[in-house]
């Protein structure tokens, strides 16, 4: 990997980071408990709660992936960044600019069923 595809990484990881920790506001925003006494009936309140539920999956996912993020962030510039923890080879770069924060190659991946 050259220097200015770490750069560019590093670049793309900031703007992740950034957006990212946006949406978790925003869930966080969605999260406030709901009223038990509104004018709201049994169904629209079940709605409510499975609609809080996967927002509370999605914060979760969300809050993972930050620091995944954050921790790649603080790899760009070691040498073990980029490298298959499993084989040892290089993760292609395509690969790392859609998923920087990616630890193994598609292939150990899907062995290790990740
Ligand atoms: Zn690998």
């Amino acid at each position: 990997m050259t220097i200015i595809e770490k750069q560019e990484l590093k670049k793309a990881i900031e703007l992740e980071i950034n957006s990212l920790t946006d949406e978790i506001i925003n869930i966080q925003d969605s999260l406030k408990p709901i009223k038990k006494d509104c004018s709201l009936d049994s169904i629209d309140h079940k709605m409510l709660k499975q609609e809080q539920n996967i927002n509370i999956q999605r914060l979760d996912e969300s809050k993972r992936r930050l620091n995944r993020l954050k921790h790649a962030y603080l790899k760009v510039d070691t040498k073990e960044y980029g490298i298959c923890k499993e084989c040892e080879e290089e993760i292609p770069i395509g690969r790392l600019k859609l998923i920087p924060e990616s630890e193994y190659c598609v292939a150990c991946m899907n062995e290790l069923g990740l």
